[in-house]
């Protein structure tokens, strides 16, 4: 059974403004989306959902939008837009909870409200059914035994400037995006609006590629530590940011760190929106980099293991909600690495749609499947275009053998050099076969002097009820040919030399170069 909405929406379909105020069937308190003035109808978005096929391109712009508040800073409460989204809320319909502190270890100063959990603190007792009445209960699971509620945090991953951009870049957004598109999977997105102003076009690629796209905040601050005004205003700017990048009005959020009362359920509600929270955490954002902590890749690989383990071994009861992120090359390398193996056991699909959630936007003319397609493309092609700099057509094929290539290592089988695959061969897998192109050389070569290649990939296209079409295309690219470092570890290889096995790093010998890598620990 699926769990649909049980609140009845009337809402015109007005493209630019959506502002409609909701008559509910049972009891829960009316919802509006708020306004948003001096929008500018964005481009190369589609305006419905698109099945595919989708872009598989490598590249895209990195132009950030204009007229919105500092990224990453606490957005001004003052503003003649806040101020009217502020007064549209029923402040009568939104519980008196307490603006809550936190140590500077992030531990909170007052961990509980009591036995009765008056406001339904989920931080304190895991409560996901509101006290208040008008609230509908928080969704946290695939209620069908064998669902896999895909979603990742934190997104879009926007590429560093930084010291951290070697490393990271090569995991930024659209690599998820493509792996996602070239394995037939969708997921439910909870965007941070810094995040998306920094780089709408990886907004963009998340909504034409199919994927739910959803609130995270504007700065990412535990949100029952904000007065009223200042969740208002983290959600106002994250949906107009969406909203502006994309042309849709989320109705879905996620507080950061799951930190939510009904104080914070009542805006978001009143704001359009509903919460989504997780029945289970892989903890992917704490293993190490920028933004993570210190826990072994190693016990994230445990817990993807165990709920694989858990349900061949007949013990679910239910689907799940994972909690994973797009927040950096970690989050993202792990979640490429257990997709394929999650899609073995689990039917894998978004989380809204594993609720029977059709329809995440106030724009109603988006309607989205609740399923994978049955017989999904065999391949993707490219359907657009972000030319410019170096653009790979490569197309992933569909079923890569694995007869060499080791599991964990970099490229996770023969392909063709995108999204995590080797290119051709095995030693390919020393690349770093990520984002459509293969970094490295197969073998060491003694200098970093450019070297202009000529690809030739083909791709096919393969339509349902269509004809079966191959076209050949020659991508000319420049390749760095990296230079060797320590032994005979590549750099742009997993392991970018010989090192302590921190990230990008060999443990100890060029053999290591094979491995993960991730964090602090080689899988071997
Ligand atoms: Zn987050």
């Amino acid at each position: 059974m699926l769990i649909s909405y049980s609140v009845v929406f009337f809402s015109a379909i007005v493209w630019q403004q959506v502002n409609s105020a909701t008559i509910t069937s049972s009891g829960y308190a009316p919802q509006f989306s708020p306004i948003f003035p001096n929008l500018k109808t964005p481009t190369g978005v589609v305006t419905s959902y698109n099945p595919g096929p989708y872009d598989i391109s490598a590249t895209l712009s990195t132009e950030p939008l204009t007229g919105f508040p500092e990224p990453w800073a606490a957005p001004p409460t003052n503003s003649a837009e806040v101020l009217a989204a502020y007064n549209s809320i029923d402040w009568s319909k939104v519980p008196n909870a307490p603006v809550r502190k936190q140590n500077p270890d992030g531990s909170w100063v007052v961990k509980s409200d009591g036995a009765t959990d008056p406001y339904c603190w989920w931080s304190s007792t895991n409560c996901r059914t509101p006290k208040a009445s008008y609230l509908p209960p928080d969704i946290y699971t695939c209620p069908n035994k064998g669902d896999w509620g895909l979603n990742h945090d934190d997104g879009p991953f926007n590429r560093y400037t930084d010291s951290n951009a070697a490393i990271e870049n090569p995991y930024a957004e659209p690599v998820l995006y493509n792996f996602l598109a070239t394995h037939n999977a969708h997921s439910s997105l909870f965007y941070i609006g810094s995040n998306v102003a920094n780089y709408p076009a990886a907004a963009k690629r998340g909504l034409n590629d199919g994927h739910h796209l959803c609130v995270h905040t504007w700065s990412h601050p535990p949100l029952t530590t904000q007065t009223n005004s200042q969740i208002v205003a983290e959600f106002y700017w994250t949906l107009k940011a969406i909203k502006a990048a994309t042309g849709v009005t989320s109705k879905c959020f996620r507080p950061p760190q799951g930190d939510v009362d009904d104080r914070v359920r009542a805006i978001a509600w009143q704001m359009g929106m509903r919460n989504i929270l997780w029945d289970a955490d892989t903890n992917d954002w704490a293993m190490p980099a920028p933004g993570g902590g210190s826990l072994s890749p190693k016990v994230v690989d445990s817990y993807f293991q165990g709920w694989i383990n858990a349900y061949n071994s007949g013990k679910d009861t239910a689907g799940h909600i994972v909690l994973q992120h797009e927040l950096n090359s970690a989050t993202v390398n792990m979640s490429m690495f257990w997709l394929p193996k999650i899609q073995n056991v689990f039917n894998v699909v978004p989380a809204l749609a594993c609720n029977g959630i059709t329809q995440p936007y106030w724009e109603t003319n988006f309607v989205y499947p609740i399923t994978n397609p049955v017989n999904p493309p065999a391949t993707y092609t490219v359907t657009a275009t972000t030319t410019k700099a170096e653009t790979t057509t490569s197309a992933d094929s569909s079923a890569p053998s694995n007869a060499n290539c080791l599991p964990g290592s970099f490229g996770y089988g023969f392909g063709d050099g995108y999204g995590g695959y080797c290119c051709k061969t095995e030693q390919d897998c020393l690349d770093n076969c990520l984002g459509g192109a293969c970094t490295g050389p197969t073998n060491p070569v003694a200098t970093g002097t450019p070297v202009n290649t000529i690809r030739t990939s083909t791709i096919t296209t393969a339509k349902p009820g269509t004809t079966t079409t191959k076209k050949t295309t020659t991508t000319k690219s420049n390749t760095i040919k990296p230079t060797p470092s320590a032994g005979s570890c590549i750099a742009g290889s997993s392991g970018k030399k010989l090192g302590d096995g921190k990230i990008g790093y060999c443990c100890t010998t060029s053999d290591d170069c094979l491995d993960v890598c991730r964090g602090t620990a080689c899988d071997v």
